[in-house]
């Protein structure tokens, strides 16, 4: 029997093709099947970009781990971009102010709890005046200006600082939201570990890879490594301003449920088990920037890897085997600030799907649709 639309399937590893003959078996002749790889906050809005943005299509999300177990589970969800060398600047930008501007939305709607997105005012601060007073995305965030005198003595280690408003994207919150919309729209999700994605052919007219790490071994790419981070999660209600040391290393991130206070940055350390002394330090650096967290309670541990890359990649590539073909587009290596930036991402790579999608349509000797 066909089984009920908008369920949770787990199909086991070589059954692609009953997943086809149950979901796929009526759709008109030129849907085009698209697969996306991985259930984290690139995965899953790509999958929502790409509803909206290429017609008549199927979207199917395929992943071994879903919320709350991925590495966007863990991240804090601070939208405070954080920049690629090997990306230019006004692209980083782009990709800042849409996903801004989509979380502002939200955070002004009436789905703001659920969504887990609202607005947070708070102090970056530096302990000599950085390079750059004013960073590329200082237009983007709210009210940004160079912190007073007065404000600075809160900070006596620290000599300079800036004080904005922006947005914080809480993933255990916001994933579910966006399964919900991926379902909502007639998509399909599905739990399955994929060892190599040439598995996705036939089944599937194109594969976007947002597998993170997992990018490693699915596109073969030794660019892509872990930065470690551990982070604690307490309970300090009082805490309603964040504060964040220019360095990157120290935070305090206050949230609906609790604070985030950050961190470590490990380069290839793949240990997710977390660390007692790393443990003591966050907590001491962050006492010395906000002593009240000495009465903090409820401390809980977490610990993610970052998918590092010197630069994101946002790209077309062609598999071919037995002159079969399969096109994929690449949309991984979000590294240190994923969620500040995923929404511009994701819409770059649904126009990648559509550009795809329209040269399968297009009428060719061996065109397939
Ligand atoms: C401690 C910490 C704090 C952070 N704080 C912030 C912050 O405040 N602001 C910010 O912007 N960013 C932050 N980040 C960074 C952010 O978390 C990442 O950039 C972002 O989560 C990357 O998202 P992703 O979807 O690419 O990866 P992931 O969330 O890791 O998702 C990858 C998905 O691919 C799946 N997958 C992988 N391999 C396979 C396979 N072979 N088969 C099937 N599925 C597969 C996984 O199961 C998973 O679902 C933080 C990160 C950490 C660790």
């Amino acid at each position: 029997t066909r089984p009920a639309k908008h369920r949770e399937t787990s199909f086991g590893a070589r059954d692609f093709g009953a997943f086809q003959d149950c979901f796929f078996r009526d759709r008109p002749m030129d849907t085009a099947r698209i697969a996306v790889v991985g259930a984290g906050v690139v995965g899953l809005s790509t999958a929502v970009c790409i509803s909206k943005l290429v017609p008549r299509c199927s979207v199917t999300v395929i992943s071994d781990k879903f919320t709350p177990d991925t590495t966007s589970d863990v991240a804090a969800g601070m939208l405070i971009p954080h920049t690629y060398p090997d990306t230019p600047i006004h692209k980083q930008k782009q990709w800042f102010r849409e996903t801004f501007n989509h979380l502002f939305a939200i955070a002004n709607s009436a789905e703001a709890g659920d969504a887990g997105v609202h607005l947070v005012s708070g102090w970056q601060i530096f302990q000599s005046t950085p390079t750059e007073e004013v960073p590329f995305w200082a237009d983007v965030v709210l009210g940004f200006r160079k912190m007073t005198e007065a404000e600075l003595k809160k900070f006596p280690q620290h000599v300079f600082g800036q004080a904005f408003t922006t947005l914080k994207c809480e993933c255990p919150a916001y994933l579910p939201w966006l399964q919900k919309r991926i379902k909502g729209s007639g998509g399909w999700i599905l739990t399955r570990r994929i060892e190599d994605l040439w598995e996705l052919h036939p089944s599937f007219d194109v594969v976007v890879n947002c597998s993170g790490l997992g990018s490693r071994e699915l596109a073969g790419d030794s660019k892509i490594f872990p930065v470690r981070g551990q982070v604690l999660q307490v309970q300090a209600p009082w805490v309603e301003h964040f504060i964040r040391d220019g360095s990157g290393l120290t935070y305090i991130y206050p949230g609906t449920s609790h604070v985030t206070l950050g961190g470590t940055r490990q380069k290839g350390d793949w240990n997710l088990s977390p660390d007692a002394e790393n443990s003591r330090e966050i907590l001491s650096r962050c006492c010395a920037l906000e002593p009240s967290l000495h009465r903090a309670c409820n401390i809980r541990e977490k610990v993610g890897l970052r998918p590092y890359r010197p630069g994101l990649r946002l790209q077309t590539e062609l598999l071919a085997r037995d002159g079969q073909r399969l096109p994929v587009v690449h949309h991984y290596g979000h590294g240190s600030g994923g969620i500040s930036v995923h929404w511009g991402t994701a819409l770059e790579a649904a126009r990648l799907v559509s550009e795809c999608v329209h040269a399968l349509r297009t009428p060719a000797p061996k065109s397939k649709l």
